[in-house]
């Protein structure tokens, strides 16, 4: 058999241990001298067709050129182990973005308008989800054999407790506690004992407000949510007021805000009227201020409580209130 040349050998496996690029390229350098059929493999086991001396002495060489292979190719992994991926490392392949969190609609709408009301000198208050049937309901002008509180059917906890349907008991919590004049928005979870649908949750959002002075009127209500609409949707809102009916408010109205989308001209979002429906309103009654210890008889106001995801799909466009509570990142992840 040829002679077998374990200087030439050194040298060309020295030369592949150096080219090597990554962690495969080194697993083929071991494959070839020193894999089960690897060129020092074979030497070592073709020793036995060898004569004694050359056996020798072969069989010295090839075990030192093992050992010192073995030893080379263990110092050059860890410059790769960082990098130890089915592909080559490419330095001009970006990094993976770190995924981070952000925002759900809702606060940020939230904050949206609470910075509004801020910047027209109203205070954000808040309060508790859990209420008693004070605060909701009596308080408010709505007596147990009142037929409004079926327009507000709610979850019923133990002790007489219940979750609040709207925001309003806060109101009553601030009045107790401060003296007018004040202006305040409440915004908060509330929650309805109904089916849902696409307009309809079991929780939602409302942001109410209260303004209460010497000589408040429906005047300064009318310019205030005529202001506060205008910035939120970033265009000219007009508003119109319809006589309307609840318990806390006398006299009260619904409010209808100029369409977001047609800007009054109509279209098929405001069933060609140029109006949408938004939210209910009043000058507070008498006994609500009462039940605040507040003479009526030295101050009036107004209050008004609108839904905070109705004000986000119209801003967002989204045709379904349940989108906001589903988590599904396929909508999230457009805000
Ligand atoms: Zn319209």
């Amino acid at each position: 058999m040829a002679k077998i040349d374990l200087k030439t050998l050194k040298i060309e496996a020295e030369k592949d241990i150096e080219k090597a690029n990554n962690l495969n390229d080194l697993d083929t350098v071991f494959k070839k001298y020193l894999g089960k059929k690897g060129e020092i493999t074979l030497i070592l086991r073709s020793l036995k067709d060898l004569s004694e001396k050359e056996r020798k002495k072969t069989g010295k060489q090839a075990n030192e050129l093992k050992k010192f292979l073995e030893e080379k190719i263990k110092q050059r992994k860890p410059g790769f182990v960082k990098f130890s991926t089915d592909k080559e490392f490419d330095v001009s392949v970006p990094v993976q973005k770190l995924k981070v969190g952000h925002l759900h609609p809702l606060t940020l709408v939230r904050r949206e308008i609470e910075g509004i009301f801020e910047a027209m000198g109203f205070s954000v208050i808040s309060g508790p989800e859990i209420e008693n049937e004070w605060y909701n309901f009596d308080a408010l002008n709505i007596p147990a054999n009142h037929p409004a509180r079926d327009i507000w059917d709610t979850f019923y906890l133990k002790n007489k407790l219940l979750l609040r349907t709207h925001t309003s008991p806060v109101q009553i919590r601030f009045m107790e506690k401060n003296n007018p004049p004040f202006r305040i928005v409440v915004p908060g979870r509330i929650f309805r004992h109904e089916a849902t649908d696409a307009s309809h949750e079991i929780n939602f959002y409302q942001v109410e407000g209260l303004m209460v002075g010497k000589d408040i009127s429906a005047a300064n209500f009318k310019a205030i949510i005529q202001e506060f609409l205008s910035r939120f949707f970033n265009k000219k809102i007009k508003i119109r007021l319809r006589p309307s009916f609840f318990p806390f408010v006398e006299p009260g109205f619904e409010v209808d805000a100029s369409c977001t989308v047609c800007q009054g001209k109509g279209c098929s979002v405001c069933s060609k009227t140029g109006w949408l429906e938004l939210m209910g309103a009043g000058m507070v009654h008498p006994n609500v201020l009462k039940a605040g210890g507040i003479n009526p008889n030295n101050w009036q106001g107004f209050a008004f409580g609108v839904g905070m995801d109705r004000l986000a799909m119209m801003k967002y466009k989204i045709d379904d209130i349940r989108l906001f509570y589903n988590g599904d990142l396929r909508f999230l992840n457009q805000f």
